[in-house]
């Protein structure tokens, strides 16, 4: 005989990328859902991210380079990698735990990890996309880097080996071969990277709340509130508390992004999130953007989107309460307005976002080892776009008992605890 999968009422903590994939994912199960939002679909950092389906950043943030560089950079003011000085006490043991994550050994082993996610991550968009009618906003246009030294290229290139290496397509173009492609740049550039596989969302916000109507239309609520709290049982929540009302359910997924490490507490776990905020700027569709261009020193892109040019990238820590640095929105213009001398338009509007990250640049995805009723689909740092319809199917098929098409371990939360067997704390 074979085991009918028991039909539940899940209750998923966040209407972003990650909360809907997994919503979606998991009403086509049969379960019912539920997801509760403290303000509503698209509108944490799901709403103004790069749009990048970046299936080639298999690389981790930090590595052995960028460790011996993150002091310079962060003594920079104008640097794509800054510290809000009055943050730097709580951001410390963040930053310990990313620098033992950016040893050699451990970079070859996450970026195995990363590379087996997001393997399947557009793959996993397909049965979305078709759900919320969204595929006009997608484009498979590849990405370039632009590297204006020899110095930047050489730096990067390792990186870039290292994903050839894990079978993602990676071209070294020369200048000439640069402009066909990128027509309105206005530098010289000493090395172009293309990789052909990367597509690109022309509106994230739009495609987030497409994805919550049609989580809706498929038979889930979303409800607005602000959870602040759970009821707990033997085997963990049994409901969640938002807006002072009980939310009764069998299970919770927490996929509150960077907000999520009070409500983990809460459940009893932890594990060392925090945010590298992240800035965008929207700019007038003036020259002609064939597709996403990065800027291999500044760390940031120009994209080509449904209502302009956005600039998006950098990094900050500062937490998630201190309010942004309008000089890192005009640092990014000025050098984007260098390498795009026909970018001359004024700013139409401008934004900063949370990522979720964890230090090792790996998220935290699966089910509680010690409290079968709470999953966590957190921390997608720089890649929650990307990885949101994939960690839908992984937990949908964790919570039917389906074998994964992945190995999900590197992704448990234990690895930060050391329970886990053959996991190493990080
Ligand atoms: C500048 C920038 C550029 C980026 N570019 C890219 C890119 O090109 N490609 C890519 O893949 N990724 C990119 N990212 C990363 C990506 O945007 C994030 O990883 C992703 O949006 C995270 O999605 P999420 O659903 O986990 O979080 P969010 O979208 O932040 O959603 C979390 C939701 O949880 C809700 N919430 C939290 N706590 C509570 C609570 N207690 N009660 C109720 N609700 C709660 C919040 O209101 C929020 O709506 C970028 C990020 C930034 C900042």
């Amino acid at each position: 005989m074979v085991a009918v999968p028991q039909k539940k009422h899940f209750i998923v903590i966040g209407a972003g990328i990650v909360g809907l994939s997994v919503g979606v994912n998991l009403l086509k199960d049969g379960h019912a859902v539920t997801v509760i939002d403290r303000l509503g679909p698209g509108e944490g950092t799901s709403k103004g991210n790069g749009g990048l389906l970046a299936i080639g950043h298999a690389v981790p943030v930090g590595t052995p380079d960028v460790l011996r560089r993150v002091p310079s950079m962060l003594l920079d003011p104008t640097s794509p990698l800054a510290v809000r000085w009055n943050y730097l006490p709580q951001i410390a043991p963040w930053l310990l735990r990313f620098a033992r994550a950016s040893m050699p050994d451990q970079v070859e082993r996450i970026a195995q990890a990363l590379s087996a996610i997001l393997k399947p991550a557009v793959d996993a968009f397909q049965p979305l996309l078709k759900a919320a009618s969204a595929q006009d906003l997608i484009q498979a246009r590849g990405l370039l880097y632009v590297y204006e030294t020899e110095d930047g290229f050489r730096r990067a290139q390792g990186g870039f080996e290292m994903r050839r290496r894990l079978g993602i397509r990676v071209d070294y173009l020369e200048d000439g071969a640069v402009r066909q492609l990128a027509p309105g740049l206005g530098v010289p550039v000493r090395t172009g990277v293309y990789m052909p596989d990367v597509q690109h969302c022309i509106d994230p916000y739009r495609l987030t709340r497409m994805l919550g109507q049609a989580f809706q239309q498929a038979g889930g609520t979303i409800l607005q509130g602000e959870v602040r709290d759970f009821s707990m049982g033997p085997e963990g929540p049994v409901g969640v508390i938002a807006q002072e009302a009980s939310h009764p359910c069998d299970a919770v997924v927490l996929a509150g992004g960077a907000w999520s490490r009070p409500l983990l507490k809460r459940l009893g776990h932890d594990a060392p999130l925090d945010t590298e905020r992240g800035y965008h700027v929207m700019l007038a569709n003036e020259i002609d953007l064939r597709l996403p261009v990065s800027a291999g020193e500044g760390y940031f892109s120009a994209v080509p989107m449904a209502e302009g040019i956005r600039l998006a990238g950098t990094v900050e820590f500062g937490g998630l309460n201190l309010p942004p640095n309008p000089a890192r929105w005009d640092t990014m213009t000025v050098r984007a307005r260098r390498l795009f001398p026909g970018l001359k338009d004024s700013v139409r509007s401008t934004w900063m976002g949370f990522r979720p990250s964890m230090p090792d640049s790996l998220p935290v995805i699966g089910r509680s080892a010690s409290m079968p009723r709470a999953y966590f689909a957190f921390g997608h740092g720089h890649l929650g776009l990307t990885l949101g319809p994939i960690t839908g199917r992984l937990v949908a098929d964790i919570a039917a008992g389906r074998t994964p098409p992945i190995d999900i371990a590197p992704y448990a939360i234990e690895r930060f605890s050391g329970a886990r067997p053959n996991a190493r704390a990080m």
